[in-house]
This record gives structure tokens, C-alpha cells and sequence, in this order.
């Protein structure tokens, strides 16, 4: 068993309930390898935002859970080093799908875990998300749970539809589970492909997708029902076109990719929702400067001179996100 705390880490209690008050929205970033943890932690360090650092199922099978973690230990004293003298830095499981992988999580030093039963029947997730509180908040680390099912593909969570979270859920499912935070569907979506051409509407002038506004009605009616408690918003990617076009001129094939337009999230940040999923954006980031480097010195074979400019084009889509969409800058 080991602790969080010893490695410099801290839970999301204390950064939820600042940014509740203060009407801002903290960064959840996923990783898998080196080159996007530094680029995290250099734009959150740059920004002095408290940042949650989450890891997929997709992210422990592909890189493994016990290296992740001692990535996140590293990037505490790596913050330090870059001058941010008491970093606020949650390692978080996204999408735990079992109590065991939650306990694992808890077991061996992260401060968050994700417990995501939303696609069992009510009573089950209850009682699932219940077990995986009681068992994480002995150590202090806090638990977020899902109402509603979001639409899109994430790592290994997918669904056809959504369905959106039931406003009169909310108190009965908090009350009765103890979880922290709370995340709920409200139209975003995993993936860059988060709508279809026949869901959205297309500029007449760029041809570009639009894609529909989220529920602020339903996020409205479970504020009231949960004043102050902390909402999540999953799949909440932008999907920057600038990317998308940098992908296809460079030879890549991503049409009508489309992501959640940026001053739905400002507004969303501004309310309940106070942590905000972010993963394909830094994706898009990295593969567009990527193939950049590919197309235009189709010689280069050192892996650091394509790796390190996808790593400074992640930074600047962190450090955009922190200071243009959440706010987080300067509150850590
Ligand atoms: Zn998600």
C-alpha cells in the first residue's frame, strides 16, 4: 500500500471546491508516454493551474499502470524543478470499470479513481460506486462516478447513443453512493469524431461541420438539485481545425472531424462543471506535428526531433485550454 500523499500528490477535494467557488474548471489531461506528461506539466507549472492527470484503461495496456504511476511521481519533483514550488497534482484512473482496478489504482498511489458502472442498470451502479467510495475514502482518495451515457468512442469505452443524465437522479444517486464528483452527459462525446455530418448543421461559407449545443437546461436543473457539488464533463475535446487541416495537408484522411466549439466549454467552466476532460485535442496536436516533420524532412529518423515538436505543439494546446477555455491559470 502506498499513499498518495508520500509522493507529493493530492486528491481533488480541496481543487474542486475552489473551483466551484471561484467559477473556473480544472484540466483533466490523459496520458500514455513521456512526451505529453511534460508537455502536462510544463504548461500547468508555466500557469501555476492545478491539473489532474488522467489515466485510461487504454493508457495501463498500452504503457502499464505501475510505470504511469511512477510517471506521476516524477512529475511532481519535475514541477518543483520548473519552479512551482507546491504543485496541485491529482493522478486519477478515467474510467475504472471494476472495483478491483479502482482498488489497484487506490492500492498503489493514485489520489482519484473513476468508477464508471453508468451503463448498468441504476441500482447496480449504486451499489458498485458505493463500494469503490467506501473502500478509497479509508485513504483519502476521492471518487468521481458517471449518471448518463456519453455517445463516442474513448479507448475501450464506446456507445452507439447517449442518454442523457435524469436531473431527478442526482440527489438519490449522490446521497446514497458519497461519491465527490459527479459526471454527467449532457451532449459532449469521446473521440474527434463526436457527431455525425446528420446531427450537425454546415457553414455555408468554410463547409465545416457545427455541431449541436449542449443541454445547459439539463446541467441548469442539476445544479439547483446539487448546489455546489462538483460536475464533470467528459469528452470534451474541441477538435481545432487548424489541426484537423495540418493532419490532411500532411497526408493524414480525418473528414468532418468535429469537437465541442470552445466558448460552450468557457460557459460550462463558469458553472457546476468544474473538471473538464480533455485527451483528442493534444492527440490532434501531437499527430499534426507529427506528420509536419514527416512530409517536410521525410529524412529524419531521430525519434526526439519529431516527438519534441509534437511535445511543444501539446504544450501550447494545454496552456490554451488552462488560460482561454478553463481558467485554471494562476489559481494553484
Ligand atoms: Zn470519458
Amino acid at each position: 500500500m502506498i499513499s498518495y500523499k508520500e509522493l507529493g500528490l493530492v486528491n481533488t477535494r480541496e481543487m474542486f471546491a475552489k473551483a466551484v467557488s471561484g467559477g473556473y474548471a480544472i484540466p483533466a489531461f490523459n496520458f500514455n508516454n513521456l512526451e505529453q506528461l511534460q508537455a502536462i506539466i510544463q504548461a500547468a507549472a508555466a500557469q501555476k493551474s492545478p491539473v489532474i492527470l488522467q489515466v485510461s484503461k487504454g493508457a495501463r495496456n498500452y504503457a502499464n499502470q505501475t510505470l504511469l504511476r511512477y510517471m506521476a511521481e516524477g512529475a511532481v519533483e519535475y514541477a518543483k524543478e520548473l519552479g512551482w514550488e507546491k504543485p496541485q497534482i491529482a493522478l486519477h484512473l478515467d474510467h475504472g470499470d471494476s472495483f478491483e482496478v479502482c482498488k489497484s489504482c487506490v492500492d498503489m498511489g493514485f489520489s482519484s479513481v473513476m468508477i464508471d458502472a453508468s451503463h448498468l442498470p441504476y441500482e447496480e451502479n449504486v451499489a458498485l460506486t458505493k463500494k469503490v467510495v467506501e473502500y478509497a475514502h479509508q485513504f483519502d482518495v476521492t471518487v468521481e462516478a458517471e449518471l448518463g451515457v456519453l455517445a463516442g468512442v474513448e479507448d475501450e469505452v464506446s456507445s452507439e447513443v447517449s442518454h442523457y443524465t435524469r436531473p431527478e437522479e442526482v440527489i438519490d444517486f449522490t446521497t446514497k453512493t458519497g461519491c465527490d464528483s459527479l459526471a454527467i452527459s449532457i451532449g459532449t462525446s469521446h473521440g474527434a469524431y463526436k457527431f455525425t455530418a446528420e446531427q450537425c448543421t454546415r457553414d455555408p461559407k468554410t463547409g465545416l461541420l457545427v455541431p449541436p449545443p449542449l443541454a445547459f437546461d439539463i446541467l441548469k436543473e442539476i445544479e439547483n438539485k446539487l448546489p455546489g457539488f462538483p460536475i464533470v464533463l467528459h469528452g470534451s475535446s474541441s477538435v481545432p481545425q487548424e489541426y484537423v487541416e495540418m493532419i490532411n495537408t500532411y497526408g493524414g484522411k480525418m473528414p468532418d472531424a468535429v469537437g465541442i466549439p470552445e466558448e460552450q466549454l468557457r460557459k460550462a467552466a463558469a458553472s457546476a462543471v468544474c473538471k473538464i476532460n480533455i485527451d483528442s485535442d493534444s492527440r490532434l496536436a501531437m499527430t499534426a506535428a507529427v506528420r509536419k516533420v514527416f512530409a517536410e524532412k521525410p529524412g529524419e529518423f531521430d525519434p526526439r526531433k519529431y516527438l519534441g515538436p509534437a511535445r511543444d505543439e501539446m504544450k501550447k494546446v494545454y496552456e490554451h485550454k488552462i488560460c482561454n477555455v478553463l481558467g485554471s491559470n494562476g489559481k494553484a
